[in-house]
């Protein structure tokens, strides 16, 4: 296994000088030398071919002990020194001070065929950031991390991608729902993949202990190696790099809307500074089309983190930010003028995703009516996003009426009755000025359908596919994780094979633990 390993985080930035691996504030510093826990039987559960070649690494490689050994903690490679990376945040809108990687740890940065890639282990073992908790991860999770990274990246999201899943061998002890049952869970580590993992608050912890001199360094970097087209350091470039960051975050929340992603944890820790959607933990895909919807029982109180309020969070969070970036801009109206772009491209970005969702091309009130109308429809009875979005590509006023439109898209409805009375009515309403709106010139029908389909995905992975991969993972059956890794990598393709993916969650999921309800525990 041969890796062209080319490190900067950890040589180009300021180290925590104590080796010791114990919790501990640390200051002055972007990161600790950490060695991986050893894990006491690993085994490769999956690798994401891909990201095996994007790294340089041939698929044979997966099948060596050094493979198996590096990516699961046990070995660390020739050459590398492993660190465990400090940051702090805003957890559910309050400032949480350090938090750091507790159970993240860097191995390197490799490139390849000029990419840069750093590699993390996630779950393998206390960091100096680990607080209260052990820095494992269990395998439930690990499914979930390893699959949706990956499926992320085909649904054309910005995302961190997942390199391998493995079983420690060890027991871990979770309360899963933080209601007194405690029990032991396998223990598994998934390495992540990104240019770089850090996040909004890696900036933030420097801010906050008025640690002007790391900041800079800090950012220094990240435009050095990530924004090399802003060339010179003064406060015109800081303010560059902050709008290049609120474009790339904006981008990423637009796409979370278009598939119908809920992050779950959108605090300030898990905001990546690259865009990318990062730390997947009590994620979850909308099945019935519902704003006020998040899967994360940790929020169910204020549920902060629901899927219409992402951007909105988003933006709270690029506020937080940009207050770490008053320590190099020193200028308010310059900073609020950056997020302010946020609020001007943000209704623009939306109605002209969801007009692409639908086929048109927004131009001004009446499509914003249109669609305002729609997100209303939507809620009239539990309708399921993603069939509704695919079903809606062959609804064509040439071939149908309202009435036939509407018993087309019958099956995203998760109710067994009938749609009457008043719903049907703002159904018929609904489907009559969206007729009247592809009837206008600017709407090429023969293109229409294929331009729809690219996107609203057909799959996704819907809340009870990933738990049925990790019941059967639980039972030492992992083919369901590869035939999901498989079915998502073409997301927007038919696929005719799979078509039993391309169905409503079934009712027992709709109550169940780890389908409609996740917490943080992981
Ligand atoms: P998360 O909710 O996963 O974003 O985690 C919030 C913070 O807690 C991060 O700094 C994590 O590194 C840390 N953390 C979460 N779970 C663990 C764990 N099992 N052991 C140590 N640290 C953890
Ligand atoms: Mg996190």
């Amino acid at each position: 296994m041969k890796l062209n390993i080319q490190d900067t985080f950890n040589k180009e930035l300021p180290a925590d000088p104590n080796l010791r691996n114990y919790r501990r504030q640390v200051e002055e510093a972007c990161y600790s030398y950490v060695t991986p826990r050893v894990p006491s039987n690993p085994i490769v559960l999956h690798v994401s071919d891909e990201m095996m070649s994007a790294i340089g690494l041939d698929p044979d490689d997966a099948k060596s002990d050094t493979f198996r050994n590096v990516f699961s903690g046990g070995e660390v490679l020739a050459n590398t020194s492993p660190y465990a990376m400090c940051y702090a945040g805003h957890q559910f809108g309050h400032w949480a001070g350090q938090l750091g990687d507790g159970r993240a740890i860097n191995l390197c940065e490799v490139e390849h065929q000029n990419k840069r890639f750093a590699l993390q282990l996630k779950g393998a073992g206390e960091t100096p950031y680990s607080r209260s908790a052990d820095g494992l991860a269990v395998l439930r999770s690990s499914v979930r991390e390893h699959l949706c990274s990956e499926a992320m990246y085909h649904l054309g999201v910005p995302t961190t991608r997942s390199l391998s899943l493995s079983l420690t061998g060890d027991e871990v002890m979770r309360d899963m729902m933080y209601d007194g049952n405690a029990d032991y869970e396998k223990g598994a580590v998934v390495c992540r993949v990104s240019p770089s993992f850090l996040r909004f608050g890696s900036y933030q912890i420097f801010m906050a202990r008025e640690d002007k001199a790391t900041l800079k360094t800090l950012v220094d970097y990240t435009i050095k190696h990530f924004h090399p087209q802003i060339v010179n350091r003064g406060k015109e470039d800081y303010l560059q790099f902050f709008q290049e960051v609120v474009d790339k975050t904006l981008d990423m929340v637009i796409h979370w809307q278009r598939v119908g992603f809920v992050h779950g944890v959108m605090n300030t820790d898990n905001m990546s500074i690259l865009g990318l959607t990062i730390d997947y933990g009590p994620y979850g895909w909308l099945e019935g089309y519902d704003p006020g919807w998040t899967p994360n029982t940790t929020d169910a109180q204020g549920k902060r983190y629901r899927y219409g309020n992402q951007p909105n969070m988003a933006l709270w969070n690029l506020m937080q930010l940009a207050n770490a970036m008053y320590g190099l801009v020193e200028d308010v109206p310059a900073l609020e003028g950056v997020l302010k772009t946020y609020q001007q491209n943000y209704p623009k970005r939306y109605f002209g995703m969801m007009g692409q969702k639908l086929g048109i091309v927004t131009q001004g009130e009446s499509d914003m009516k249109l669609i305002q109308e729609l997100e209303q429809v939507l809620q009239l009875t539990e309708t399921d996003m993603t069939i509704f979005f695919r079903l809606l590509s062959d609804v064509d006023p040439a071939k149908m009426n309202e009435a036939e439109a509407l018993e087309f898209v019958n099956d995203a409805f998760y109710t067994t009755t009938e749609i009457v009375g008043e719903v049907k009515h703002s159904w018929l309403t609904w489907i009559k000025k969206y007729f009247d709106r592809l009837s206008e010139k600017d709407v090429v029908s023969a293109d229409r359908k294929s331009k729809m389909n690219a996107v609203n995905p057909k799959y996704v992975l819907r809340n009870y596919m990933a738990q049925l991969a990790i019941d059967k993972a639980n039972e030492r059956d992992y083919s369901l994780i590869d035939e999901l890794y498989v079915l998502l990598k073409n997301p927007y393709a038919d696929q005719s094979e799979h078509q039993q993916w391309f169905a409503k969650r079934p009712e027992w999921a709709r109550h169940k633990v780890g389908c409609s309800m996740l917490s943080c525990s992981s």
